[in-house]
């Protein structure tokens, strides 16, 4: 895994990232908030070591910064304060999981593989299509990393659509998708659910077949 560091104190730096190293992480140690935010935004890491207290800045601040621009990297606070507050606060900024200084290595060691399995399940609960991301577990889309609220039926037939992304889905099955058994399907219903996806996630997202169905675009 390639892990970004940023830690100030170097007694504490150090050890830590030779101790990830020896487990055959790459480990690129950062002591400003200046210098990680030059790497990140050049290079993926798979999970992010913070402190919270930087020369140049507060590690919290620099959280939500990531998580504003859409940036999932698992993130770590390693924090000296360990009022209950610090803790609450880097969690609601998009935290992953915190240890407090002295942390023991091995504990490090083990919040990192925990976090990083957590973020490939969450992977997994995602459909995609080029830019066009809906995530099942939060039941949210996005495009282009732009959030886009959808109606219930909207998101069902988006759903569809993606998990049958290389085949035509019948109107049939999209109304199926759409109404509960035993309610009375509106003609022209599906239609203007269409529409408004069109609308709300680009004209050129889903293709009619006249009279097959609907695709996305490939
Ligand atoms: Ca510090």
């Amino acid at each position: 895994m390639r892990i970004l560091l940023i830690e100030d104190e170097a007694a504490l730096a150090r050890p830590l990232a030779e101790h990830l190293e020896a487990d055959h992480h790459i480990v690129e140690w950062f002591q400003t908030l200046g210098e990680a935010d030059s790497a990140i935004r050049a290079l993926e890491y798979d999970v992010v070591l913070l402190d919270l207290q930087l020369p140049d800045g507060d590690g919290l601040a620099f959280l939500s910064q990531l998580r504003d621009h859409h940036l999932r990297t698992p993130v770590i606070i390693l924090t000296a304060r360990d009022k209950i507050s610090d803790r609450i606060d880097g969690l609601n900024r998009g935290a992953d999981d915190y240890v407090i200084k002295p942390f023991d290595l091995d504990e490090v060691k083990a919040r990192i593989h925990t976090v990083c399995r957590r973020s490939a399940d969450q992977l997994a609960q995602t459909l995609t299509l080029r830019d066009l991301t809906l995530n099942l577990s939060s039941q949210s889309v996005s495009r282009a990393g732009v959030p886009v609220r959808l109606t219930a039926k909207e998101w069902s037939i988006l759903e569809v659509l993606l998990r049958r992304k290389s085949q035509i889905v019948s109107k049939e099955t999209l109304e199926t998708a759409i109404y509960a058994y035993g309610d009375e399907v509106e003609s022209n219903a599906l239609e203007a659910h269409i529409s408004r996806l069109r609308a709300k996630l680009g004209r050129d997202l889903i293709v009619t077949h006249r009279g097959m169905g609907y695709t996305l675009t490939p």
